[in-house]
């Protein structure tokens, strides 16, 4: 089994605001094994700012999808086409919601679903191994009607996609990974929208304790708020790691 050693958060928008008025950046992050790289939910611009962190495509063997949202996947297909050097090279594969390759909604584009090696559909608490990398999905989110899993990406890497706070999560969410993405959209919590605040972020990591939580995926509120003050007053109060993740931003794993 791989164990991931690089993490690099191409963007952090969250919402409509951040994404669509370019506020801050999305495309996603890149999960390096040294070795295999997996692209998890190349959302808006990731195609454009893996080339800026100098990544290869070719060197990426795995897509994964959290949901079907265009935050999370605009840039699929240029992507696939990218990382398959426009189709001549093989040993890309995808881990997605079957949401994402069938069915009125697919995000994947029918014409290039032979350029993968695999597909393989994500199911709540099924692992699937793809070289050397294993992908979980810990659980399957409510957001907004959109099929959305929570993944593990490899050995301790956590990433909770979007999703409506749920105490399930408590349970089912892993004790003590190395790395815990959160998308932690609002600061204040808001009934009627599937995404996480603060609050709740914090009595989740509170109950998981990460090495390093990194909250990510920000609205205008918390854009607003300074996510790296929420960050710092978070990690004082519960005495953990934590930091707000910035476009761009690279995370060395030991
Ligand atoms: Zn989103
Ligand atoms: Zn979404």
């Amino acid at each position: 089994m791989r164990t991931p050693n690089r993490v690099i958060i191409l963007g952090t928008a969250g919402g409509r605001v951040t994404t669509f008025r370019l506020v801050r950046r999305s495309g996603g992050f890149l999960v390096d094994f040294d070795g295999p790289k997996v692209h998890v939910d190349p959302g808006p611009g990731a195609f454009v700012y893996l080339k800026e962190k100098g990544i290869d495509y070719r060197e990426i063997s795995l897509i994964v999808l959290s949901h079907i949202h265009l935050d999370h996947t605009a840039d699929v297909n240029t992507l696939i086409e990218a990382c398959t050097d426009g189709g001549k090279r093989r040993g890309l594969s995808l881990v997605a919601p079957k949401s994402a390759v069938e069915g009125m909604d697919r995000v994947v584009l029918p014409y290039l679903m032979g350029r993968l090696d695999r597909v393989e559909l994500l199911e709540e608490g099924r692992s699937v191994e793809i070289d050397g990398v294993r992908i979980r999905a810990i659980m399957r989110h409510t957001h907004h009607g959109a099929e959305t899993y929570g993944l593990e990406i490899g050995e301790g890497v956590v990433y909770l996609s979007c999703a409506r706070y749920d105490r399930r999560m408590l349970k089912a969410y892993p004790k003590n990974p190395k790395l815990m993405i959160i998308n932690t959209t609002f600061y204040r919590k808001r009934p009627g929208i599937d995404h996480l605040s603060v609050e709740e972020v914090k009595e989740l990591i509170a109950e998981c304790r990460p090495d390093l939580t990194v909250l990510t995926h920000f609205s205008m509120e918390m854009h607003q708020k300074n996510p790296d003050t929420v960050a710092q007053e978070l990690g004082e109060e519960l005495g953990l790691n934590i930091v707000a993740a910035h476009d761009s931003m690279e995370i060395e794993l030991k």
